[in-house]
C-alpha cells in the first residue's frame, strides 16, 4: 500500500494534502473527484495513515502498527463503508449502525478518525440524508473522504459541506501499472494502438475487435480517454494548418468517443454494445491523419 509520498500521477492533490498537513488543517470532509481508477481511495487511506502514523506523522510509513493495521483494513477507527446487494449501495442501516454510534464516542486508538466511502453515489437517498447531518457537524478527530466519479450526481448540499479535491484522469498504462497487472497494461496498449490506427483513417472496426478482447472494463475506459484525447489534439492540430473540415470531424470524433465514456462508466453501459454505437456515431466522421507537431 502508498503513502502520500508515493502516490503516482496526482502531483497537486498530493502537495495540497501535504500542505494540509503540515498546517494542522485537514478538512473534516473531503470530496475526491476524478474518474474511476485514477487513485482516489487509495490516496484516501494514504491520507488516514499520514494522519495516524506513529513512526512519520504527517506521512505515513507501511510498518508501523497504524499503517499496518490500515492497510489491513483493521484499524478499528479507519473504516470504509461497505456497499451491500447486487445494486452496490450502501444502506442507512450502515450510517446508523457503523457511522453515528462511533461518532458519540472518541476514537478507540487513533489521532484521527477516518471514514472512506468509495463512490458517495452508491449512498441510497436516506443514507446521504443521514449521512448529511454528521457532515454538518462532525465531531473533533473525525475525517470523511468522499469519493465520486461524477459529483454533480449526489446531494448539493453533501458537496457543499466538502472540500472538493478534484483528481486527473491518468494515462491508461499508469493506471493499470498503479493496479500492477501487465496484462491490463498490454491489453491497454493493443486497445490504444488499435483506435490510434482507426482514428487515422482504418476504420473505427477495430475499436471493436479491441474492445472484444479487452478482459477489463477498466482497460477500455483507459482506451477510450486516450483515443478522446488523440482525436482533441488532431482537431486542435487541424484547426493550426486551417483543414477546418478535418477539425470538426475530430471533434466529433472526440465528443462520440467521451459520450461512449460516460454511457460506460457512469452508466453502466455494456462496453460492446457501447462501442458499436461509437462506430455507427463516427462512421460519417471521416478524418485525414494530422501530422505530429
Ligand atoms: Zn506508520
Amino acid at each position: 500500500m502508498l503513502t502520500l509520498g508515493q502516490v503516482r500521477g496526482q502531483a497537486r492533490v498530493v502537495e495540497l494534502l501535504q500542505r494540509a498537513l503540515a498546517s494542522g488543517r485537514v478538512a473534516q470532509a473531503y470530496l475526491f473527484a476524478g474518474p474511476q481508477g485514477c487513485g482516489k481511495h487509495s490516496t484516501g487511506l494514504a491520507l488516514a495513515k499520514a494522519l495516524n502514523c506513529l513512526r512519520h506523522p504527517n506521512q505515513g510509513c507501511d510498518s508501523c502498527d497504524a499503517c499496518s493495521k490500515i492497510d489491513q483494513g483493521i484499524h478499528p477507527d479507519v473504516r470504509t463503508l461497505e456497499t451491500q446487494g447486487a445494486q452496490a449501495r450502501i444502506p442507512i442501516e450502515t450510517i446508523r449502525k457503523e457511522v453515528i454510534p462511533a461518532l458519540a464516542m472518541p476514537p478507540h486508538e487513533a489521532r484521527a478518525r477516518v471514514f472512506l466511502i468509495e463512490e458517495a453515489g452508491s449512498m441510497a437517498g436516506p443514507a446521504a440524508n443521514a449521512l448529511l447531518k454528521t457532515l454538518e457537524e462532525p465531531p473533533p478527530r473525525t475525517h470523511f473522504i468522499l469519493g465520486s466519479v461524477a459529483p454533480v450526481r449526489l446531494l448539493p448540499t453533501i458537496r457543499s459541506r466538502c472540500q472538493r479535491v478534484n483528481f486527473q484522469a491518468l494515462p491508461a498504462d499508469l493506471a493499470a501499472s498503479l493496479r500492477g497487472d501487465e496484462d491490463t497494461a498490454d491489453d491497454i496498449r493493443n486497445l490504444c494502438d488499435a483506435m490510434l490506427a482507426a482514428s487515422e483513417g482504418r476504420g473505427l472496426v477495430n475499436i471493436l475487435d479491441a474492445a472484444k478482447s479487452a478482459s477489463e472494463r477498466a482497460t477500455l475506459l483507459g482506451a477510450l480517454e486516450q483515443y478522446a484525447q488523440h482525436c482533441h489534439l488532431a482537431a486542435r492540430r487541424s484547426i493550426e494548418i486551417g483543414a477546418s473540415d478535418n477539425a470538426k470531424a475530430y471533434a466529433g470524433r472526440a465528443l462520440s468517443a467521451l459520450e461512449t465514456l460516460v454511457a460506460v462508466r457512469d452508466h453502466n453501459a455494456h462496453g460492446q454494445l457501447a462501442v458499436e454505437h461509437l462506430l455507427v456515431a463516427t462512421r460519417g466522421l471521416a478524418v485525414k491523419p494530422v501530422v505530429s507537431a
